[in-house]
């Protein structure tokens, strides 16, 4: 069977790595001069910086993406480190503490700030258990028999009543504190949706208490498991390049600077793509990944979709963008840095904050910013002596009011002022500095409209099907993934490739 594969992003190589090791005959195509989408990564001056998902998730060999990652094999070519993140707010910080204080150690300091909340964190803690006891049966059920799936109906039945309920009711039920419930839902300004909006019992998922504290056990209790963060020595482009080495040994093609154009479609079947130079590449099925409006509006002929279905294609949520610098300094910043990636936040108002960034309207900073530290796992990603930093805020794609390309500089001068407070000096170790706009994104990732993390997590809204009306067409990769990222995006875009081989 011949394939034909648009974009070599996560989404694109793991596709094409599935069918290539089953003996397909695959044909992957990038539009940039090089391979990864904003898994990628770059270098300059000697140092390296990944642009996206900077930590991952559960890529060890028991744990969801490493199986899949195994049985490609690619795992055991990339060498993890477990890792987490600190939380840094207005008024207090959830640091990793310097002695392991044990699984409830982040409930316990929670406490300590919040006295009045006590009984909410305790109520909290418990539904964070049955949660994780959820998921973990959830990933057994179809290996384990009869009693797995009855342990996780009885599981969920408490939960019932709280399925439709948004982060902000749910985080209401818990909490009366605005801060307090702050530090369970900040990170939903990464997704650009807004707490209202949000399923509820995916706070859970993202506050992992094991991302809080690497030395945690994943073992929480009977039948609950968490899956640990890591960070990839070399960064993420080291599997990137592993993944691409490993589908051109399985005889797949991997083509730079091609841009497809056109999906070929003949008596209502995709039959190969056509890219820049017009050239015709026939193959028996297309998976494309990349922008979802781009693919149905763009390269698909018209009058081969069913009516209306372009349309609702463009009603999908998607999130905004990011503007991010890359930084080379000559010392060393972990006195402030004391993990690999930092959120700081200069807001509470999450919804506020979502709301504004839909609107156009740039915080310049003052919400807040992560930063990423990759030298501190992998020292080699900057020269001897000195260490590589990337600093990003989320931001609308588009400016309400002036462009991005002409107030870069004067937009990274006011981000690094904002740092400088965190991390003083900050700007006085500056070696070398890279800015990135939502128009570099654009341009790295072939978009109209650049979002960050694909397709914005949203309740009650409609997802594309990877399966596409079009007979021998797929639609992969973050725009078809509710929240994206490479959690999604990963294990889909393998069951979309096992799907193709039992057709
Ligand atoms: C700064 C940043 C931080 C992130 N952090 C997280 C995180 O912490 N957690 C998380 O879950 N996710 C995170 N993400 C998101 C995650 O990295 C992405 O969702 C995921 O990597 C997307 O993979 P993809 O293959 O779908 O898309 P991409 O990486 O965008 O790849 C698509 C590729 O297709 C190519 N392409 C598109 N159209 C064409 C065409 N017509 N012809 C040829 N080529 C084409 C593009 O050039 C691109 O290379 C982050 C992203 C960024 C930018």
């Amino acid at each position: 069977m011949k394939i034909a594969i648009i974009g070599t992003g996560i989404a694109g190589l793991t596709a094409g790595l599935t069918l290539a090791k089953k003996g397909c005959q695959v044909e992957l195509f990038e539009q940039s001069a090089r391979i990864g989408g904003v898994t990628g990564g770059m270098e300059a001056e000697g140092f390296e910086w990944d642009y996206g998902q900077l930590v991952v998730e559960g890529f060890a060999k028991h744990e969801p993406l490493g199986k899949i990652l195994d049985e490609l094999g690619v795992l055991d070519k990339v060498k993890l480190v477990h890792d987490e993140r600190e939380y840094d707010f207005p008024d207090f910080k959830i640091r990793v503490p310097e002695e392991y204080g044990g699984l409830h150690w982040r409930m316990d300091l929670l406490k300590q700030l919040f006295p009045e909340e006590a009984a909410g964190l305790d109520a909290y803690w418990k539904d964070y258990v049955r949660f994780t006891r959820l998921v973990t049966l959830g990933g057994r059920m179809e290996s384990e028999g009869l009693g797995t799936k009855i342990a996780f109906y009885l599981t969920l039945l408490p939960f019932l009543p709280k399925m439709k309920w948004s982060a902000e009711r749910l985080l209401a039920h818990y909490f009366k504190s605005e801060k307090l419930k702050c530090a369970f839902m900040s990170i939903l300004a990464d997704f650009f949706t807004p707490p209202s909006k949000f399923p509820g019992l995916g706070i859970f998922s993202l506050n992992g208490e094991i991302t809080f504290e690497k030395r945690m056990p994943e073992h929480l209790a009977k039948n609950a498991e968490m899956t640990r963060f890591y960070s990839i020595i070399g960064g993420l482009k080291t599997l990137i390049n592993v993944m691409a080495a490993e589908i051109e040994s399985a005889g797949g093609k991997i083509h730079t600077s091609r841009v497809i154009e056109q999906i070929v479609v003949k008596d209502g079947k995709a039959c190969g793509v056509k890219d820049q130079h017009g050239v015709l590449h026939e193959c028996d099925q297309v998976i494309a990944s990349g922008g979802a409006k781009e693919t149905f509006t763009r390269l698909l002929p018209a009058n081969c979709l069913p009516e209306g279905y372009t349309d609702k294609v463009l009603t999908i949520p998607l999130m905004d963008s990011v503007f991010m610098i890359h930084l080379g300094v000559d010392y060393d910043p972990s006195d402030v840095l004391h993990t690999v990636c930092t959120y700081f936040y200069g807001s509470y108002d999450i919804e506020g904050e979502v709301m504004r960034a839909r609107q156009g309207l740039y915080h310049e900073g003052a919400a807040g910013f992560v930063v990423h530290f990759p030298s501190l796992r992998s020292p080699e990603m900057a020269p001897k002596g000195k260490h590589a930093l990337t600093i990003y805020t989320i931001c609308p794609d588009r400016l309400a009011s002036g462009d991005w390309e002409a107030d870069k500089e004067k937009y990274a001068d006011k981000l690094l002022a904002y740092a400088e407070k965190k991390m003083p000096g900050l700007r006085s170790h500056i070696v070398t500095q890279r800015i990135l706009t939502p128009v570099d994104f654009r341009k790295l990732t072939h978009l109209d409209h650049h979002a960050f993390g694909g397709l914005a997590p949203m309740m009650n809204t409609w997802k594309i099907p990877h399966k596409t009306p079009v007979d021998g067409l797929w639609f992969i990769g973050a725009q078809s993934e509710s929240g994206g990222g490479i959690n999604n995006v990963l294990p889909s875009s393998h069951k979309v490739a096992k799907k193709i081989l039992c057709n």
